[in-house]
């Protein structure tokens, strides 16, 4: 089957290559030079598998409205003039309950297992290398109350069989004594030592550079202005390639939206209607001064709510969300609070540690849906199949995401207990892949 797919993020690329193993024809379509150049860019660079519990909770509403009126609040909703944005506010609410907490949870744990299993082939396979440290994930609280909390989430997580484990403020250290200048402010933490850090950027590029090797076509540079369709499939994507404005249609037998945060917008003329709206968040990259005093174990600061991964001489500090829109502006108000509270957080955690003169400060947009389950599936449009709403955990589901929506497009039937787009559950048909209404 010829197989175009419309985005080279993490998703698009991961997509790509196992379509390939499949032994499809592809064509990746993206509007950057190079693969990851847009949210796969310079996220948090966790592969968390056991910290992934959904935005929507019984206290997110309470929280989000405590956090209205500040600028570096973890998670800002900023109400616009725009319909989208209170569809999904309104969605986000109805997720907020205790049974769709636990399911979602239930899905995203099996969509991280899978996914972590796919990376971990596809990377011995490849061999690529993308400053992968297998060193754990260390999720540290500030206050008794937030430990509390979190030891709770981790006995959630541990009844699906992840291994996150509690551990008293003295653990904490043991497990990153990097940590020991601010150790007197910790309460606890949890910690998962499966899961991992690396560059998703270098990776996608990497996985990219491998699937042109096995025979992809790559049309970068190409904006997609369109999808035809007629009779209820699509007919071709429109698209303009950026040096000569030049418009012309491309035709292929199955076509994959991955395009991030830009997929609900693209599809919604087709009739199709996801709930993905953009997350903002920004990223700070720092060299190392004191390489030998940095952590290397991947942190998750509970108070603040950002990630800090070590890669190689760097440290990249990462977080914090802004419902606002499709803006990635790093020079407005709101944008300069959020990355200076990134390196003032990082210097009281490691005094001197960094070079904080030269911070290579990054903002992205997470395809962020209101369960936090991304779509992966099939639209009601024949042949449109999607892979997007990854929200805050792509890099982590990327490969698995590919992975099964390749199983899925080639007729098979993924090994995993997750509510595919377009599909029955395994429990609500005996047919499992009898066509549902999207
Ligand atoms: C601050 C921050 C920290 C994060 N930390 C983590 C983390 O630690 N772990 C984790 O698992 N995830 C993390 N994430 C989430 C993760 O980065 C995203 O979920 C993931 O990158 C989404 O990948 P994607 O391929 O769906 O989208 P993208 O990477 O955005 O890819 C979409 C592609 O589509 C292209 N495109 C869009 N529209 C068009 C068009 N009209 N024409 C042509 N091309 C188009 C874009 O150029 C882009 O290349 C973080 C995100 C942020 C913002």
């Amino acid at each position: 089957m010829r197989v175009i797919v419309l985005g080279a993020g993490i998703v698009g690329i991961s997509t790509a290559w196992y379509l390939l193993e499949e032994g499809h024809e592809v064509t990746v379509v993206d509007r950057q030079p190079d693969a990851a150049l847009e949210t796969s860019f310079a996220n948090g660079a966790q592969i968390s598998v056991s910290f992934c519990e959904p935005w929507a909770s019984a206290g997110a509403p309470l929280k989000v409205l405590k956090w209205l009126a500040r600028d570096d609040s973890p998670l800002l909703f900023r109400p616009r003039l725009d319909p989208q944005q209170w569809l999904w506010g309104l969605r986000f609410l109805a997720q907020c309950h205790d049974a769709a907490f636990e399911r979602n949870v239930r899905q995203l744990v099996a969509l991280g297992r899978y996914s972590h299993e796919s990376l971990q082939e596809l990377v011995q396979r490849t061999g690529i290398e993308y400053q992968r440290l297998q060193r754990g994930i260390l999720h540290f609280f500030s206050t008794p109350k937030d430990f509390e909390e979190g030891a709770a989430a981790a006995e959630l997580m541990r009844k699906y069989g992840v291994d996150r484990r509690v551990l008293s403020r003295e653990d904490v250290l043991k497990v990153e004594p990097a940590l020991a200048a601010f150790g007197s402010h910790i309460a606890g933490g949890t910690y998962t030592p499966t899961d991992e850090s690396g560059d998703a950027r270098v990776f996608t590029q990497q996985l990219a550079r491998r699937c042109a090797q096995r025979g992809a076509r790559f049309l970068y540079e190409h904006d997609i202005l369109g999808i035809e369709a007629g009779g209820g499939e699509v007919l071709g994507v429109r698209v303009a390639e950026r040096r000569s404005g030049r418009p012309h249609t491309l035709v292929a037998d199955a076509y994959v939206a991955a395009l991030g945060s830009y997929t609900a917008p693209l599809l919604r003329p087709l009739g199709v209607g996801l709930a993905i709206y953009p997350a903002k968040g920004y990223s700070a990259t720092l060299r190392l001064k004191h390489p030998e005093r940095a952590s290397v174990v991947s942190l998750l600061d509970d108070s603040r709510k950002i990630a800090i991964s070590r890669l190689g001489e760097f440290v990249r500090i990462a977080g914090t969300a802004e419902l606002a829109g499709y803006d990635t502006g790093l020079d407005t108000p709101t944008a300069r609070v959020r990355c200076q509270a990134l390196l003032a957080r990082y210097e009281q955690l490691f005094p001197g540690v960094a070079d904080l003169s030269e911070p290579h400060f990054w903002a992205g947009l997470r395809p962020s849906t209101p369960s936090n389950i991304p779509y992966i599936g099939r639209t009601r449009v024949g042949r449109l199949w999607v892979n997007a709403g990854h929200g805050t955990l792509g890099w982590t589901h990327g490969a698995g995401s590919g992975r099964a929506l390749a199983a899925l497009m080639s007729g098979q039937r993924p090994a995993l207990d997750f509510g595919f787009y377009g599909f029955p559950t395994a429990a609500a048909s005996a047919r499992p892949w009898r066509r549902a209404a999207a």
